[in-house]
């Protein structure tokens, strides 16, 4: 059994995915070819954005966004701890300063309750009111941005992050790295909860290239002409004419075709992988605690993440069965080394503490087989037992 199946997924796509390749090979325009383009307006169509700006990863799909906000040194941008390194990476690399909020025990996501009172510990540099870096004890930083992350595919409480972010002047990044292809419950996809958002294609996200991808998402012009500046070395009118410090952000013409190609059976993956969960949920509910989706919302399932005391126990003996699973995240970010400098304590994220000592996820993709689950099912419940 695979932790996900891209093999599975290459028999389903057949002759497709290498006859995007070979038109690619026959026209030979490696670097922006027309399949960026292409798949720019189908991206922009499935979330319902006017632009979407794809690029070489999704750690840059944050980055330019925030570069062309201008954030940098004395600037506090807040997100959780409990999520992949790059959402708060790209923070630093500004020189700006992550500030984490603690997220909800159910969602897993950031918990707009606490952001609010985060935001008004950075501005009275008071970390009585809400744990803060040490940077932001020294001297009050301009509370700038937030980026709320949907975490393994379900999208964040948008609706109650955006009246802080409003109240405070603060733009909005979401990171959908993980939920392209999810809905919020009034039917808005991921990628269009925030006035910007950015994805990534890694290869074992829900829309995955082979090799590293992202993409910028809004509907602001200007925001998006210039992400389409820095991702060519900041160019004005052409490429050698250059009007801001950019990166060589490109999306591969190749990883383009591969996507139009995936593009194609998404939406069937999508539902599929929903089957998938709520067999997952029937059959191991009262048994650890399942994920919970708000009523309406849809995830794009890109983790089946249980949460158990006996996470380790259960993660041996599916081991011993020969069922991959994951740990997403065994440390938070505020107790990793790189954040040392941030001078965060232990307790100061007790959700996102506990979390990361009691969460495992199980394999999902959209060709797991009922027989399948019902293995790990079994296999899960046998720990337990
Ligand atoms: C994968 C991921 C990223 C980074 O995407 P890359 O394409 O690997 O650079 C950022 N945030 C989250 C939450 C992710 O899961």
């Amino acid at each position: 059994m695979a932790f996900v199946d891209l093999k599975a997924q290459q028999r389903v796509l057949g002759d497709r995915l290498k006859q995007a390749i070979e038109r690619v090979l026959d026209h030979g325009v490696f670097i922006m070819g027309p399949e960026i383009a292409e798949l720019e307006k189908r991206l922009a169509d499935f979330v319902g954005v006017k632009h979407a700006v794809t690029c070489s990863s999704g750690t840059d799909a944050l980055l330019m966004p925030l570069m062309a906000w201008g954030i940098g040194p004395g600037d506090a941008v807040f997100t959780t701890p409990f999520t992949f390194i790059a959402t708060a990476e790209v923070i630093a690399l500004l020189g700006a300063v992550p500030v984490f909020v603690d997220v909800d025990p159910d969602t897993f996501n950031l918990d707009p309750e606490l952001l609010a009172r985060a935001v008004e510990a950075v501005k009275k540099a008071d970390p009585q009111i809400y744990p803060l870096p040490r940077a932001a004890t020294e001297g009050a930083l301009r509370p700038r941005a937030v980026i709320p992350v949907d975490l393994f595919g379900l999208p964040a409480d948008y609706a109650s992050i955006h009246k802080t972010a409003l109240h405070f002047g603060m733009d909005v990044l979401e990171d959908a790295a993980q939920s392209f292809g999810a809905m919020d419950a009034g039917g808005k996809r991921a990628g269009a909860l925030a006035p910007c958002a950015a994805t990534s294609f890694f290869p074992a996200k829900p829309l995955g290239c082979y090799g590293d991808g992202g993409a910028v998402l809004t509907d602001d012009d200007d925001l998006a002409e210039v992400v389409r500046s820095l991702r060519v070395h900041g160019k004005g009118g052409h490429k050698y004419d250059n009007v801001r410090i950019g990166i060589n952000g490109r999306l591969d013409t190749i990883q383009a075709a591969i996507l139009l190609a995936k593009m194609d059976v998404f939406s069937e993956e999508l539902a599929a992988r929903e089957a998938v969960a709520a067999r997952y949920t029937e059959g191991l509910n009262g048994w650890v605690k399942t994920p919970k989706v708000p009523a309406g919302c849809r995830s794009a399932w890109a983790q089946y993440t249980i949460v158990a005391d006996h996470r380790d126990k259960i993660q041996a003996t599916l081991k011993e069965r020969e069922i991959p699973t994951a740990i997403y995240y065994p440390k938070p970010l505020h107790r990793q080394k790189a954040f040392a400098s941030l001078g965060y304590k232990p307790g100061d994220f007790p959700v996102a503490e506990s979390l990361s000592e009691h969460v495992l996820s199980l394999p999902m993709h959209p060709y797991l087989q009922p027989d399948q689950i019902d293995y790990v099912i079994d296999a899960v419940r046998a720990a337990l037992a």
